[in-house]
């Protein structure tokens, strides 16, 4: 007997702050260290390789965020990550930039595809905000697999 295994919803922990005349543009996220397997922030460690964010449940992801932003004074945020493509089962990266963007800038449905240009089916769903739609695609995940 199989019972349907709950939907996966893991959260990333990033830092997006756009530069300006005063400040730094920031673009961090956290990860795993390669050695000690702590949760640092990207930019803390001095690799040549490329690190996909660390993935956490929400009240867990959260509650990194808020100690970080208390620490630092940054606005660290956590973001739902992308499961594998429903369509297809392709793995998303939850640092794809191009998996979800709003139809119209800064307004208007957001779109999660799986893009063709990376080698993807196609794939694509709307939903009304960045939540709004990765949350659907995980869902639709959900289902896929059970159905398969
Ligand atoms: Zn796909």
């Amino acid at each position: 007997m199989t019972t349907p295994s709950p939907v996966r919803m893991m959260y990333a922990i990033r830092c997006r702050v756009s530069g300006s005349r005063t400040r730094a543009e920031i673009d961090d996220f956290l990860i795993e260290h390669p050695v000690t397997r702590k949760l640092v922030a990207f930019s803390s460690i001095d690799s040549p390789w490329r690190h996909s964010p660390a993935l956490l449940p929400q009240a867990e992801a959260q509650a990194r965020a808020d100690a970080l932003r208390r620490a630092s004074g940054d606005p660290w945020q956590i973001e739902l990550a992308p499961n594998a493509c429903p369509n297809c089962g392709r793995d998303i990266g939850p640092d794809r930039i191009d998996f979800c963007y709003p139809r119209v800038l800064k307004s208007g449905p957001w779109r999660a595809g799986c893009n063709e240009h990376d080698g993807g089916c196609g794939f694509e769903i709307e939903g009304s905000s960045y939540d709004d739609v990765v949350t659907k695609w995980n869902l639709m995940q959900a289902e896929a697999l059970e159905t398969a």
